[in-house]
């Protein structure tokens, strides 16, 4: 197009299907469409292709516009926001495939196919046994007035297909640069199924050309159809319904476990696993904005504000891209680390509550969450971790985790116990400074050093012996419960 180059005549586009929850792939493309849109100060038109009312769902078509609300990608031209090349869900466009189809058919572009499905197959077998090509041949490119009477006759209704050029199709990707396409891999094919219904080959590049696309950025998966929505748009420009064809960049396929494409059906591609257990948008985002792009050889964490900035889709690399969950954590936990500490507390809200936590609301204390917040922030891979590690303030007994107590209660850890809890009992509370000093010297009575000390002390109190900083823990607690759970686990322990 004329203007693609022109800074804000950048126009993209993110155009999911409405089946089943979002998974991360799909995050991706919208990311690098509106991190494109952005950098660029130009427009990202967010459409819902809806044509598939067998697989689409409002249910799925809700999730989609919640979940980029979540995301923080917001879009210039869509659902709810409109624009000027409304309406934005195909479904509501049906009228307007139908006449392109019929235009395409008239100006010789697309034609009427009777073959029936036994017969593709049939000369299908016949070119695979034969060595030829074994796409769509064209049977139908040329059919007589009586042919086609014939086929009415037996009651035979046609689909329509597009007509592909007989010549090689060139196009330079913008991730992946020059590519060519030969006729013989390009067959003529389907647009409009014999029940008249438009298929993605035809309405997704209808929608590009009327709703003004410069730049199509998507997942590799769909590069073949590329050569194809090449050929439609030359077609649809001589129609006056494009203005030329625009600009296209395949993104890497993402790989999961064992090297094999990451699928819908993987549970880690889940969007909504994420959001559950704790991710921040921002550290989810910059986590898949790795996957074929980088901000630079010695920085992986960056905010969105900088991406945008730096973001260039010459720099997305075509290599295929490793999905890598134990990094996107560490990501999301240094995201988590840079926020101000009044949002991370905020943030934290729905892990603090019925489902997530098991404590009665009422067992929820405000100043004591204030006071513990900032020494879990750091300590955070995921948000739904914090209701683990805060839940000794707030249940009225610690958890019972077996294995914890049995790794921590060794010989001696009663005498132990017994001597800390008399020193504890005579400390100053005001601060977690005395409260160590009191372990570290019931530790020095026993020949412990303070990391065996508090080991007993730490699952008297919390349950489990991994956790907050101890001193800290058992101040936010309070001097009286605390000695009431250690009596409790002496007691335990046989007094
Ligand atoms: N609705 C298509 C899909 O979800 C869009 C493909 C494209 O970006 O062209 O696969
Ligand atoms: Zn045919």
């Amino acid at each position: 197009m004329a203007s693609a180059a022109t800074p804000t005549g950048v126009r993209v586009r993110f155009c999911p299907s409405p089946t089943g929850n979002p998974h991360v792939g799909l995050v991706r493309t919208a990311l690098f469409n509106w991190a494109f849109a952005r950098h660029h100060q130009g427009t990202l038109v967010f459409r819902i292709e809806d044509t598939d009312a067998a697989r689409d769902s409002e249910e799925s078509y809700a999730q989609l516009l919640d979940s980029m609300r979540w995301l923080g990608l917001d879009w210039d031209e869509g659902p709810e926001v409109g624009g000027p090349y409304a309406p934005y869900r195909q479904s509501q466009r049906m009228e307007i495939y139908a006449d392109v189809a019929r235009r395409l058919k008239e100006a010789g572009h697309a034609y009427d196919c009777y073959c029936t499905n036994e017969e593709l197959e049939e000369r299908r077998a016949e070119a695979r046994a034969a060595g030829r090509p074994s796409g769509y041949d064209g049977k139908c490119r040329t059919l007589s007035d009586e042919q086609v009477a014939a086929y009415r006759a037996e009651g035979r209704t046609p689909i329509v297909r597009f007509r592909m050029p007989d010549e090689p199709i060139t196009f330079t990707d913008l991730v992946r640069g020059e590519l060519t396409f030969t006729p013989e891999n390009v067959p003529d094919y389907g647009i409009v199924r014999a029940n008249g219904a438009p298929l993605y080959t035809l309405v997704n590049p209808v929608d590009d050309a009327l709703m003004r696309i410069t730049h199509v950025l998507r997942g590799e998966d769909l590069l073949s159809s590329t050569p194809r929505q090449i050929a439609l748009y030359h077609a649809l420009t001589e129609l006056g319904v494009a203005d030329g064809v625009p600009a296209f960049g395949h993104l890497p396929y993402v790989m999961g476990e064992g090297n094999k494409k990451l699928s819908k059906r993987d549970p880690e591609s889940s969007l909504s696993l994420y959001r559950e257990r704790g991710f921040l948008p921002e550290g989810l985002l910059n986590y898949l904005s790795l996957l074929g792009w980088s901000y630079s050889a010695d920085q992986d964490v960056f905010s969105l504000a900088e991406m945008v900035a730096a973001f260039d889709i010459a720099d997305v690399n075509a290599n295929p891209a490793r999905f890598d969950l134990r990094k996107a954590e560490a990501i999301n936990a240094d995201h988590i680390r840079r926020m101000e500490p009044k949002a991370f507390a905020e943030a934290c809200a729905p892990w603090l509550r019925a489902p997530y936590a098991p404590w009665a609301p009422e067992a929820f204390d405000e100043a004591a969450w204030q006071a513990i917040a900032p020494h879990a922030q750091t300590r955070l891979t995921v948000l739904s971790d914090i209701t683990a590690n805060v839940d000794f303030l707030f249940l009225d007994t610690p958890v019972e985790d077996e294995a914890s107590w049995a790794k921590a209660m060794k010989e001696g850890s009663r005498e132990l116990l017994r001597t800390a809890r008399e020193k504890l009992a005579g400390a100053d509370w005001s601060a977690p400074e005395p409260l160590k000093e009191a372990v570290l010297a019931a530790g020095e009575e026993h020949g412990l050093k303070l990391g065996k000390a508090q080991a007993p002390v730490r699952v008297a109190v919390t349950g489990r012996t991994i956790g907050l900083p101890l001193f800290e823990s058992l101040q936010v607690l309070g001097r009286e419960r605390t000695l009431a759970r250690i009596d409790a686990a002496l007691e335990k322990l046989g007094g």
